[in-house]
């Protein structure tokens, strides 16, 4: 399928309120926390708010979850907080109804059903960032698709389909999802793939650890930026063809250690607030 027929077909909210009702009847015991997560995610949790918010993919709006590591039915978001002022004390454990279990007054980001909905349909995903780029604002309200322009951004090549909250809505909305039902319809239209774009409004990028995620989102939306001065250079532009993306793309994650060491120093290093203490 297209991801503009995706993009048009929507799938509506009656498949999802069916889900949520399936799955709330199965959800009815006060949630427990699953533990104290590792330090270290915690620490690259913290790290990926300010490198998002350093290379310029998150502003005062956006955020950046991981799964839990000792509860795949956890996950671990900031309260409801710009994400370069984050800290380890803002850190909130959620359930995948994205109910928060020890909010003791902290405001919830509205749109946290992105991920506990993204981590319920997709077991492999660990790691998730919600962001409102400008560069990829363009190809969610085009129908020119969003493809690899250069090698680190070949985890693009499966394609990225967009997500139309009207058609999921089936009429207007505030543009937020802001529910399990449009939760449940966003992973819907992300499937598979790494990243779905949301149209009039941003994108969802997933990945395997929070390093990963955090790196396809920087080059995602560095990828949106050269692919759209390609196109306005008119002409024919070629991308990275299904083979070159599916080698490139296995080069490209191995090596992603790099980065993220680069960017967690400098981001850690400029931000004014506290850095963690774990
Ligand atoms: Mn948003």
């Amino acid at each position: 399928m297209t991801r503009r027929q995706f993009a048009l077909g929507g799938g509506g909210l009656l498949a999802g309120g069916l889900v949520a009702t399936a799955r709330g009847a199965s959800a009815e015991p006060a949630p427990a926390s699953a533990g104290a997560p590792a330090p270290g995610l915690i620490e690259d949790l913290v790290a990926a708010n300010r490198i998002l918010a350093d290379q310029g993919v998150l502003d005062g709006y956006g955020h950046v979850s991981a799964r839990h590591d000792q509860d795949p039915g956890r996950y671990l978001l900031s309260r409801s907080l710009a994400p370069e002022l984050v800290t380890a004390g803002d850190i909130m454990e959620y359930d995948l109804d994205s109910r928060p279990l020890d909010p003791r007054g902290r405001a919830a980001y509205l749109e946290r059903y992105i991920h506990g909905e993204v981590y319920r349909a997709r077991p492999d995903v660990k790691a998730i960032v919600h962001h409102h780029a400008p560069s990829v604002i363009p190809f969610g309200a085009s129908t020119v698709p969003l493809r690899p322009l250069y090698h680190m951004a070949a985890f693009l090549g499966g394609g990225v389909p967009v997500f139309d909250i009207r058609a999921a809505a089936g009429g207007p909305t505030d543009m937020l999802v802001s529910s399990a039902a449009l939760g449940q319809a966003l992973a819907r239209g992300l499937g598979e793939h790494s990243a779905v774009l949301m149209r009039g409004h941003g994108a969802v990028v997933v990945g395997a650890s929070v390093p990963q995620a955090v790196a396809r989102s920087v080059y995602m939306e560095i990828d949106a930026r050269v692919a759209a001065q390609a196109i306005a250079l008119g002409g024919e532009v070629r991308y990275l063809d299904a083979e070159e993306a599916r080698r490139a793309q296995a080069a490209v994650e191995a090596t992603l250690g790099r980065p993220w060491e680069l960017w967690k120093r400098k981001a850690m290093a400029r931000c004014a607030g506290p850095t963690p203490s774990s």
